[in-house]
């Protein structure tokens, strides 16, 4: 039986790859070796039981005295903290899927190449941060890493029997976001929850405010760098409200392949589950003479400043993606928290990028586990400082 573990099972993602999985056969089609959640702790101990799972970790000590209640008389194991995850990572599993969000998941995900499974990546962030380190890790060990973002997974797929050396460029599509049609003027008083809800896709809250401010874009061409080791110059990125097309691929001879298919992820989720094969899914079938036009236009450079960022950041090297991923995220609770207005997140993670360049040279030194950590950790300080000033001159 197929070996399986999901970390960030409770998420958006996650319930996706559990719906995926019970649909499938569940326990009957595969032994689930761990699920982790955070402090969604009613849910995870629902699936692990669902799923018949050796252990369930939250990643929250004070979470596992509910975790364990839950679970109690199952023989489920349960565990908490990171170390866990860490220790849930190291189980042995064919499949894993990698869905925390945010730079936590890089961790856990990196671990498991180490027992050359599969690990299917939802968690973009890990390829942002330390994109290099995974993808050597992965060589090392024989491991493979399927990419579940769906552009990365339209690429993927439209890469299939082709040579990477003949792409001439990718691109990959952007609703635009749940202020595509807002005047700028009104962007800068954009409110968490107008933020939060987004056109076409149902995803997690973060991702969703991401998609509004294009840092899920500009974090995405990062990913789509390093993911396929193309340079920057080939990379673009173009406005597509209807979200119908996910990526397109153009080689040497000026072909164009196009990704289509409804916004669901567990498409995407599912090629990675069943590749090389492709079994049904249960998503949508286009209706192409229904849908009849689909529209495309360049993105307003002025509107979204967190797509030249992730240029900038690629061009830096080495450890600014690190620095990019943790400032974003700093930006990101702060703006959800309050603290900072929608247009201040970019400038922000632009702020804390000038400096830290300045000061250490963020594209300098070989890239570790290590330095990753803790670019990430200074980068957070420093966008926490910049966001307190910022505060004092409004
Ligand atoms: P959600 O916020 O919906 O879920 C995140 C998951 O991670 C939950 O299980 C959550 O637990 C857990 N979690 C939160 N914080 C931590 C932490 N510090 N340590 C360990 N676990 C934690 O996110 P999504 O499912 O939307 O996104 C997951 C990843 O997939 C992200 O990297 C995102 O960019 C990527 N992705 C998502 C897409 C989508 O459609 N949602 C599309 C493409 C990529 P709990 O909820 O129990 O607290
Ligand atoms: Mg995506």
């Amino acid at each position: 039986m197929r070996r399986i573990s999901v970390f960030g099972a409770t998420g958006s993602i996650g319930e996706s790859t559990f719906d995926l999985l019970m649909r499938q056969g569940g326990p009957e089609a595969y032994h689930t070796v761990a699920l982790t959640g955070g402090r969604n702790v009613a849910r995870l101990a629902a699936m692990a039981r669902a799923l018949r799972a050796e252990v369930a970790v939250t990643a929250y000590d004070d979470c596992l005295p509910a975790l364990r209640a839950a679970l109690a008389g199952s023989g489920i194991a349960v565990a908490a903290g990171e170390a866990a995850l860490i220790e849930a990572a190291d189980r042995p599993a064919d499949w894993i899927m990698s869905a925390i969000v945010g730079a936590a998941g890089l961790a856990p995900g990196f671990h498991a190449l180490r027992h050359g499974t599969t690990l299917a990546l939802a968690n973009k962030e890990s390829l942002v941060t330390a994109g290099p380190l995974l993808m050597a890790e992965a060589a090392k060990h024989g491991a493979r890493i399927l990419p579940v973002d769906s552009e990365h997974s339209a690429v993927f797929q439209a890469l299939v029997g082709e040579d990477i050396a003949e792409v001439e460029r990718i691109i990959i599509t952007a609703s635009g976001g749940a202020f595509r049609d807002w005047p700028m003027e009104r962007l800068a008083r954009a409110s968490v929850a107008e933020a939060s809800s987004h056109p076409n896709w149902d995803m997690g809250q973060r991702i969703t405010i991401d998609s509004a401010s294009m840092f899920n874009k500009a974090l995405e061409v990062i990913e789509t760098r390093e993911y396929f080791g193309i340079a920057p110059e080939k990379i673009e990125v173009l406005v597509h409200p209807e979200s119908l097309v996910h990526a397109l691929v153009g080689f040497a001879d000026g072909a164009l392949m196009a990704h289509l298919g409804a916004p669901d992820m567990r498409h995407a989720i599912g090629y990675a589950l069943n590749w090389p094969r492709r079994d049904p899914l249960p998503v949508a079938r286009l209706d192409l003479a229904a849908i009849g036009a689909l529209s495309f236009r360049a993105p307003d450079p002025a509107r979204y400043p967190a797509l030249r960022l992730a240029y900038e950041v690629m061009a830096l090297g080495g450890t600014a993606g690190a620095a990019f991923n943790a400032a974003k995220e700093a930006a990101l609770d702060g703006f959800i928290a309050g603290e900072i207005g929608f247009l201040q997140m970019a400038a922000v993670v632009e702020a804390v990028l000038a400096e830290m360049s300045s000061r250490q040279g963020l594209g300098n030194g070989a890239l570790s586990l290590d330095n990753v950590m803790q670019t990430d950790a200074e980068a957070r300080a420093l966008a926490r400082v910049v966001m307190g000033q910022q505060r004092t001159v409004a």
